[in-house]
């Protein structure tokens, strides 16, 4: 833990960290050896690593990239920072992220812009871009993310590491600042699919008193799937994962990465995901709608900023808000509210929702022809700070093939597969369907 934390003074101007506790990690450390030498430390026992700073911790500040929670303190752990807690790993400190967990870059966080260690000019894909950092950088052995639309796999992506999103409903979301609560899941970010095993073992399981969208499935040691033969796995190319508008080098990358899985033995087979150009409008229509129901919490009362000066409670509120949350969140606050009003409802939420099952039925069509899905994380490597211009259309572009699965609720991760423009990586999703958690990490541990 000393060795990461002083990789972490070393490397700040990448601003991957939000908080760190030299206090906090040593004791835990220190706490750590002790069980390793009694002969019970558990699977992960002394293990560094470090979460997003949208999971709530006693430990240390909790911030979620904003203002709004500048400084706050949660009385209690996040299930997920508990379960790695037990299973031995000790805590380095807190990622950053996205503003709520909100953007494609990390440019939307309130505090560092954080570097892609790769070229410092670069973003290093959000909203989990300081996890990325984190663990692509060593600053970290493995870092846990959050994903709604792609926050896990396309900032592992970006950096050149493995991310996992398991199935909605497998990780509790107790203690995950929501976002868009259908769509959250927590997941594991680290070097290889081998070590996504042992912290994803770890964070799943049931939490019924606590979340009641954590799904009745037992906990599983996925590390027990990684060995099995990939001999006649159908891999399953959607044709609009590989359409115009992905680059050519990106492109390049995924067809030599399919290749090598055909050497492997795998069968590779064309598969149709005729909405995915839907999932956009789809997903800024949910996701925003959730998150305008979610963030009404920050008022000024309960939690976070106050503003210092104010007439009545109503315009209490309004400075608060308008003084705590960044132009993105603000910017979803407004679509939510007003696909959610009323006169509005039916035209755009309700319509959303539909088509949303639909995205979810043809993925289950899919699955009659293959055992997982293939295809880029997203259409380019990573951009250039700045590079979108604040302009958040182009931001939203870029999630199209990440957010299919998460609608979905399927399980997807990104494995590193090659190097594109400027030497950027490049990273190779696979989708799994339900419960595929083990069948996506075995075949991404075969390809490693
Ligand atoms: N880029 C997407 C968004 O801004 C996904 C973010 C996420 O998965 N948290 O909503």
């Amino acid at each position: 833990a000393g060795h990461f934390l002083g990789r972490v003074r070393a490397h700040a101007d990448l601003g991957a960290y939000l908080a760190t506790s030299e206090e906090c990690t040593l004791k835990q450390a220190r706490a750590a050896d002790q069980s390793i030498s009694a002969g019970d430390g558990g699977p992960l026992a002394g293990v560094p690593i470090a979460h997003k700073d949208i999971f709530v911790t006693r430990d240390f500040p909790s911030t979620a990239g904003s203002k709004m929670l500048q400084n706050y303190r949660s009385p209690f752990d996040a299930t997920v920072v508990r379960r790695l807690a037990d299973a031995g790993a000790v805590t380095l400190g807190k990622l950053n992220c996205d503003e709520f967990a909100m953007g494609s870059s990390n440019e939307n966080s309130a505090y560092a812009p954080v570097k892609n260690p790769w070229d410092k000019s670069r973003i290093p894909g959000g909203s989990s871009g300081g996890s990325a950092v984190a663990v692509a950088a060593g600053l970290a052995a493995a870092a846990t993310g959050t994903d709604t639309g792609g926050s896990i796999r396309q900032p592992a992506s970006f950096c050149g590491i493995t991310g996992i999103k398991p199935t909605y409903g497998r990780a509790s979301r107790y203690g995950m600042i929501a976002y868009a609560s259908s769509l959250d899941q927590a997941g594991p970010m680290a070097r290889t699919a081998e070590d996504c095993a042992l912290l994803l073992s770890a964070i799943c399981g049931p939490d019924p008193d606590r979340d009641s969208t954590s799904l009745d499935v037992p906990a599983e040691d996925f590390t027990r799937a990684l060995q099995g033969s990939i001999e006649g796995l159908r891999i399953g190319v959607p044709k609009e994962f590989l359409a115009e508008g992905v680059s050519a080098d990106v492109r390049a990358a995924i067809e030599s990465a399919l290749r090598q899985y055909e050497k492997l033995g795998a069968r590779r087979v064309e598969i149709s995901l005729p909405r995915t150009e839907l999932a956009i409008p789809v997903y800024y229509i949910i996701a925003p709608a959730e998150a305008s129901s979610n963030l009404s919490r920050f008022d000024g009362v309960k939690f976070g900023h106050r503003a210092k000066q104010y007439g009545d409670l109503l315009d209490m509120y309004k400075k608060s808000r308008a003084e705590g949350f960044g132009l993105e969140v603000q910017r979803r606050i407004m679509v939510g509210t007003y696909v959610l009003s009323h006169g509005y409802y039916d035209a755009y939420y309700l319509q959303a929702q539909k088509i949303r099952r639909m995205i979810a039925d043809d993925f289950q069509n899919a699955f009659r022809e293959c055992d997982v899905i293939a295809g880029p994380v997203a259409p380019t490597v990573a951009w250039h700070l700045g590079e979108h211009g604040g302009d958040p259309v182009a931001d939203y572009l870029a999630d199209i093939f990440t957010l299919p699965g998460s609608l979905a609720g399927l399980p997807g991760m990104s494995i590193p597969c090659g190097f594109g423009e400027g030497g950027m990586p490049v990273g190779l999703q696979l989708i799994g369907n339900y419960f595929g958690e083990g069948k996506l990490l075995n075949a991404a541990h075969q390809f490693q």
